[in-house]
């Protein structure tokens, strides 16, 4: 029988030294996709952490975007990765490295926030960076996990803004050139083309991660 998502990905409270409670994780099935972990995420702060309603907090970091993002995101914003990342990104690209993430006001806030509220308004789309930040603290390796999705999600989304870029002939070539950007180095990836739940985590992470991610008995 095919396991539900919570089982796939475990997610429990654990005391850490001196920073206290947070969380761990470990991957019971080499099927887990980016959606079960999101899934077992979800599941874990419901029941440990109390609701964000009303904090903002983490709403004024950077907030980098991945392709996934931008799919989700394109119900509500029509056109090309041009077109929507003009709205609602900003793309930065510096010393060999493009960094694309949510736009902010002039007051340091994310372009979806609803500062008088304290909330966001754009949370069936927010991104997975919003989506999976905790104020727990938690793992090396639950660490690991997290940052290594978000980057390949965000190299997809660099590659494929490239794409549309140079199909449109929209991006200056020297500008890139100056900010030490090699075009050619971002070609389409695990997560290119694909939903979080097409997503396998063992595609995803390097082979040391995925063996301390699915060891037992932690
Ligand atoms: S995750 Fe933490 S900082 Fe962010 S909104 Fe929730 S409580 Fe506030
Ligand atoms: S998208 Fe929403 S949850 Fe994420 S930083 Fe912006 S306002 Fe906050």
């Amino acid at each position: 029988m095919e396991k539900n998502k919570t089982e796939k990905v475990k997610i429990w409270l654990q005391e850490f030294p001196q920073v206290g409670f947070g969380y761990e994780i470990r991957v019971d099935d080499p099927t887990a996709t980016v959606a079960d972990y999101m899934a077992a995420l979800d599941e874990f702060q419901q029941l440990n952490q109390e609701n964000c309603a009303g904090c903002s907090g983490c709403c004024w970091e950077r907030a980098p975007l991945t392709l996934p993002d931008l799919a989700k995101i394109s119900q509500k914003f029509a056109g090309d990765s041009i077109d929507i990342l003009s709205k609602i990104a900003e793309i930065k690209m510096d010393n060999g490295v493009v960094d694309i993430m949510l736009a902010k006001k002039e007051d340091g806030s994310c372009v979806f926030l609803d500062k008088e509220k304290s909330l966001c308004t754009q949370y069936a789309i927010r991104p997975i960076v919003c989506h999976t930040h905790t104020c727990l603290p938690h793992s090396a390796k639950a660490y690991s996990l997290r940052s290594a999705i978000i980057n390949a999600g965000e190299d997809a989304l660099v590659t494929r803004w490239f794409d549309d870029c140079q199909k449109r002939e929209a991006l200056p070539l020297q500008y890139v050139n100056e900010a030490g950007i090699r075009i050619a180095d971002y070609v389409p990836n695990v997560v290119s083309g694909k939903e979080w739940d097409q997503v396998l985590l063992v595609d995803i992470v390097p082979p040391i991660l995925w063996q301390s991610l699915t060891k037992k008995g932690d």
